[in-house]
């Protein structure tokens, strides 16, 4: 009788309900370090999950995976130029929770919770403390997208989206979806890396009502695409929902060509489209994990040509103070005038290609391709 309501929890209730809370019960710290670990959480909050944890290799920070989700004594030390919110999210919210940057598209906040806080996160200031957004404060802002035709696309955010309940999620994009100009619906999430048993076909299949339907997922190193989290990448993909990848450059992680080249090959591999690689915001808590411009700049060139072109993301600086995504690529254009461009090849040879297009006199604009010496290996091979 009273067993008619006890339902056993699903895999991964059983990963939330089991997670890894109590910083200073990891094991391998010496007492010193155990009081230091305790004294960042108490600033920035740590959980992972059992799984993710069981991901770890090597118990220190020179395993890519611990290093991702242990608290570091570092995330105290902070230069002053660091800021709580370098993108000046909170600046741009004309109703709380949202953000209206970009002409066309909004970032919605659903919650503050994560199904683990990355050490490196941008909005370290406020996941995991505070409370999921009240269902007023929800309506209040679909209120604001309702009003505002000129959105078209609406970015759920958080936190981890897929950390509520699907049907406190359903509120939201049901309420989304009934609006006429929103075109797109999309959710950034990490569950399918942290907590993939959260991928359920029930939540893909609700999902796939409300299409066109996108996800972005967040991988950053080859090691967490388990089995595991390929199949729940498949499953969205299998219920007609674009897959991207948002990988943040860290510092002892992925800040290496071969690395990053691994990591595209295995998303091209779950059917994930690598969509940005983002240099580190700076975000007051996670200097230790920045690298140089130039670390990125030559990953891209690691990239470009070299893999399926599909498989190379932009690689994207969000501009300190609110100027929104900026796409820095490696320098392809060596000369434009008006007569010719000279660009350089992903082997690093040089062509030149006329510049100036369709000339009805039949003059040729920019004239015919020049001596070059790339340009004639261009037309032989
Ligand atoms: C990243 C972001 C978006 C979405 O940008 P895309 O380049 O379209 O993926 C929208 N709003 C804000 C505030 C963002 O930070
Ligand atoms: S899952 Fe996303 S929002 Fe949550 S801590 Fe990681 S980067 Fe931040």
């Amino acid at each position: 009788m009273a067993g008619s309501t006890v339902r056993t929890r699903a895999e991964w209730q059983e990963q939330l309900a089991g997670g890894i809370r109590d910083v200073r019960a990891l094991p391998g710290l010496s007492d010193e370090r155990r009081q230091e670990l305790a004294e960042v959480d108490a600033e920035y909050p740590f959980f992972t999950t059992p799984y993710y944890f069981g991901l770890i290799e090597k118990l220190d920070p020179s395993d890519p995976i611990y290093l991702q989700q242990i608290p570091d004594a570092r995330e105290l030390q902070n230069p002053a130029f660091l800021e709580a919110d370098p993108l000046d999210e909170e600046t741009d919210m004309p109703v709380k929770h949202l953000t209206h940057r970009y002409p066309d598209r909004v970032l919605l906040v659903v919650t503050h919770t994560c199904a683990m806080y990355c050490r490196f996160c941008t909005r370290k200031r406020k996941v995991g403390k505070n409370p999921v957004p009240a269902r007023a404060e929800m309506d209040a802002a679909i209120a604001y997208i309702a009003h505002h035709t000129e959105v078209r696309d609406v970015l759920l955010s958080g936190g981890d989206p897929l950390t509520l309940t699907d049907a406190a999620l359903e509120y939201i994009i049901r309420k989304l979806r009934a609006i006429p100009h929103v075109e797109v619906i999309r959710i950034g999430s990490k569950i399918p890396c942290v907590n993939p048993a959260r991928v359920t076909d029930a939540l893909c299949a609700m999902l796939a009502k409300y299409h066109p339907f996108y996800l972005n997922t967040h991988f950053n190193h080859p090691r967490e695409l388990t089995p595991e989290a390929v199949a729940a990448c498949g499953r969205l993909v299998d219920h007609g929902i674009p897959v991207g990848c948002q990988t943040v450059l860290l510092r002892g992680v992925n800040d290496d060509p071969a690395v990053m080249k691994e990591l595209v090959h295995k998303l091209l591999k779950a059917r994930v489209k690598p969509y940005y690689i983002y240099q580190a915001d700076l975000v007051a808590g996670t200097d230790h994990f920045r690298t140089s411009v130039q670390t990125g700049l030559k990953i891209m060139e690691s990239l470009q040509g070299h893999t399926t072109g599909f498989g190379v993301p932009q690689y994207i600086i969000d501009a300190p103070g609110g100027g929104g995504k900026i796409p820095v690529t490696p320098q392809r254009i060596l000369e434009l005038t008006d007569d010719r461009i000279v660009l350089r090849n992903y082997e690093g040879n040089v062509y030149s290609y006329p510049a100036g297009g369709y000339s009805k006199d039949g003059a040729s604009v920019g004239g015919c391709p020049d001596t070059a010496a790339g340009t004639a290996r261009a037309f032989v091979e």
